[in-house]
């Protein structure tokens, strides 16, 4: 039985785009309450009727919590153009070594916009 497992976590941070027109709303200093969707695929386990525990995906996920929650994104390395895209791809590459089965790295910026990323 193949499933995908999905756990939510939010982080407040700041951002500006800087590649975006001059004039453009996205190119001021500004904030968001960020929701990251982490998914997780396989085959279940027969045994225990699991794919992972959630628990796991939690303890992976949570010092790149840490290290973007409250902060500045533009400031952290490799984040210096923080679009959701470049977010997306920034959190897939630090937890995928972590979370082999992970499948896929939603950004929901605002309530209106997601960006899903699935490591290519
Ligand atoms: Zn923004």
């Amino acid at each position: 039985m193949h499933v995908t497992l999905s756990r939510t976590f939010t982080f407040e941070a700041a951002h500006r785009l800087p590649a975006v027109p001059e004039g453009h709303k996205c190119r001021r200093l500004h904030g968001h309450s960020y929701r990251v969707q982490v998914d997780v695929a396989g085959e279940v386990d027969p045994a225990t009727g699991w794919l992972i525990d959630y628990a796991d995906i939690l303890a992976a996920f949570e010092p790149i919590r840490q290290r973007l929650d409250h902060y500045y994104l533009n400031e952290v390395e490799g984040l210096e153009n923080a679009t959701s895209e470049n977010l997306a791809k920034w959190i897939w590459d630090r937890l995928a070594p972590a979370l082999p089965l992970l499948s896929a790295v939603v950004i929901h910026e605002t309530c209106q916009n997601r960006c899903e990323y699935r490591g290519r």
